[in-house]
């Protein structure tokens, strides 16, 4: 089971990163270490995904390009966008099959060239930016501001019911029997709480007693970080939204094992904090 909820092992060095020769220099030391990224943000792994197929920089250092992820176990490792060969796969679909290490690098890497490829020019004046920081910042030589990546969070709630039944639901967009506990962008001036309360109310109409938190993941794509809860809802009766919600019902644990074992039910990706929540609710480890 994923858990980030232990300190990183990847030292992002921002105490150094602001000296370009300094991560310059890295760059050409005999344990620096290389991951591609393809312009989806893939990344090159081995066969069947559980390793990243990382090399060592050999090409000039190009400070625009290589991001210099931090240290690892004092290893420097750099991601950069480039030409990939052999097999690719994104955070989503192998997260969890990494170590934690590979995982943390997997993460910024993707979050990191989202963003730098995203967001080229500085949102006030449209100028043209530059990357410092080793690639954690840009910065606009109009308004001499640094810029730095942005993270939107992103609330994703377990309810259960008094009778400790789950509630899950299905997007129209999501393939097959997909369904997922409840999850939505909190929106402008609003607290993590509040928009659980809101986004349960618009997609379900259920109201909730109590609110407890459960960890967090970054979902870079492009850029969310999930934001994990259990809530107890205090009614039971559901109507849909009919626009993001099109199904949503109460399941007991022996519905959900059974239904997924005889394929009437899929449940999210195991690299997805989703599918913790989901996995602590039936191993009743889920505190509400
Ligand atoms: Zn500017």
């Amino acid at each position: 089971m994923i858990n980030w909820a232990m300190a990183s092992d990847l030292d992002r060095v921002d105490q150094h990163r602001r000296s370009p020769e300094w991560v310059a220099n890295l760059w050409h030391a005999d344990d620096a270490k290389l991951l591609k990224l393809d312009a989806n943000s893939r990344f090159t792994t081995n066969a069947g995904g559980s390793k990243l197929r990382m090399t060592k920089p050999f090409v000039k250092y190009d400070s625009q390009r290589h991001l210099l992820l931090g240290l690892l176990n004092g290893s420097p490792v750099f991601a950069v966008e480039a030409l990939t060969e052999g097999e690719v796969h994104d955070f989503r679909e192998i997260g969890n099959q990494l170590s934690d290490d590979e995982r943390d690098i997997a993460a910024a890497a993707t979050a990191l060239r989202n963003w730098h490829r995203d967001e080229q020019f500085c949102p006030r004046c449209g100028a043209e930016t530059t990357v410092i920081n080793g690639g954690f910042a840009r910065h606009c030589p109009s308004c001499k501001r640094d810029l730095f990546p942005r993270t939107d969070p992103a609330i994703i709630v377990a309810v259960v019911d008094l009778d400790d039944r789950l509630l899950l639901g299905r997007q129209g967009t999501w393939p097959g029997n997909r369904v997922s506990v409840l999850a939505g962008f909190v929106e402008a001036g609003e607290s993590l709480e509040q928009a659980i309360h809101r986004e349960v109310a618009e997609e379900v109409d259920i109201t909730l007693s109590s609110v407890c938190y459960f960890g967090s993941q970054p979902w870079p794509f492009p850029r969310s970080l999930m934001l994990g809860y259990s809530a107890r809802a205090s009614s039971t009766e559901i109507y849909v939204d009919g626009e993001e919600i099109e199904f949503a019902d109460w399941f007991t644990r022996d519905q959900v094992r059974n239904k997924v074992a005889s394929g009437q039910l899929g449940l999210p990706g195991p690299s997805s904090i989703a599918s913790r929540l989901i996995a602590a609710w039936l191993d009743n480890t889920l505190e509400v």
